[in-house]
């Protein structure tokens, strides 16, 4: 099927707006840099880049008759905070294994932010000590027969939704809705930076603009991942794997480059879900010069990375970018130590 063929179940309130980082711009000297916020995509808890994916799971959940949604993160995580919210709206039941993905000694941390939300949307909360990992657990294989076994239909969502066949689909479709931006704002982004750990929203990009390229002027683009899982073999595997297999559901008709694969390294730290000193001044930057609030997990580093590019010189100063803000604000409850 083509992209626009497969079912999707609107959560988001319609295309993500965009628009330009003038002080930033100007503190940088320069490229010309635009946001498009996923941080404000949905009335349903924030919403965030996990709801645009869940867009394309819904029907497949209700079309098999699923009662419980069940799915896997850290204690703050995102994406679960999100499954809570898209289960809630739609009367299906939520069960979440949060498991201890950061050594974070916030006392907050499996209380406040995300997780609250969570707990406030009616999700079932189990929390679970182990560890960081992107793939699949045995902890969410637990679970989902513990819902069987009680006499439900549950519906598996994997970690950031990105190890589901459609989990991709959310973000190859966000390719095709940024072009309609960019025609309506006569702009074209040549670069865009987006942060990567589950890596299904970075690979969706890849195969949306990979189909885009086959149908429209195909002008050639960058979307340069910036790692945040400081696991980057295994991230950038996924995002490849999970790339091409986008690429061929929706028909691509030919096999994604290893150069359209790009997952740059150098801003996530030692480890998944602790700031360092760059991640700390790209969100305090971006708070102070924009009023952009970003997270100490995710778009912190990516902002980063961001800055670096761009005050290297790596992107030129005639280049017009695009930072995609994936959402994750709610995380920052657990980080205020940070900036006491
Ligand atoms: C999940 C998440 C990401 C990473 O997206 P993946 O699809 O898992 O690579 C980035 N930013 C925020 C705020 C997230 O919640």
């Amino acid at each position: 099927m083509r992209l626009h063929e497969f079912p999707r179940y609107p959560l988001t309130f319609g295309p993500s707006p965009i628009h330009q980082l003038d002080r930033l711009t100007k503190h940088l000297g320069g490229a010309s840099i635009w946001a498009k916020r996923e941080d404000c995509n949905s009335g349903l808890a924030f919403g965030g880049n996990k709801t645009r994916k869940l867009e394309y799971l819904v029907p497949d959940a209700l079309a098999k008759g699923a009662d419980t949604l069940v799915s896997i993160g850290g204690f703050q995580s995102n994406h679960t905070r999100q499954v809570a919210a898209v289960a809630a709206k739609l009367g299906l039941k939520c069960r979440l294994v949060q498991e201890k993905w950061v050594e974070w000694d916030d006392p907050g941390n499996d209380k406040v932010g995300n997780i609250l939300l969570s707990r406030i949307m009616g999700a079932d909360v189990r929390l679970d000590p182990a560890g960081f990992d992107i793939g699949l657990r045995s902890s969410w294989e637990d679970a989902l027969r513990e819902v069987e076994e009680a006499g439900g239909t549950p519906y598996g969502i994997p970690a950031g939704a990105s190890e589901h066949p459609l989990g991709g689909l959310g973000f190859a479709n966000w390719a095709f809705e940024l072009a309609e931006q960019e025609k309506q704002y006569g702009v074209f982004f040549d670069t865009i930076i987006v942060c990567t750990v589950t890596g299904s929203t970075h690979a969706g990009m890849i195969a949306g603009f990979a189909a885009l390229q086959e149908t429209a002027d195909g002008r050639p683009r960058r979307v340069l991942g910036i790692d945040a899982s400081a696991t980057l073999d295994k991230t950038r595997d996924q995002v490849g794997r999970i790339a091409r297999n986008t690429a061929e559901l929706i028909e691509l008709g030919r096999d994604l480059r290893d150069d359209e694969i790009t997952v740059l390294e150098g801003w996530a730290g030692d480890l998944y879900g602790i700031p360092v000193e760059s991640t700390i001044a790209a969100i305090k930057l971006s708070g102070s010069l924009e009023g952009m609030i970003i997270d100490p997990v995710y778009e912190g580093k990516s902002m980063a990375g961001l800055i670096d590019l761009v005050t290297s010189g790596e992107i030129p100063k005639d280049s017009t970018v695009l930072y995609a803000h994936l959402g994750g604000q709610p995380a920052l409850n657990a980080y205020s130590r940070i900036f006491d």
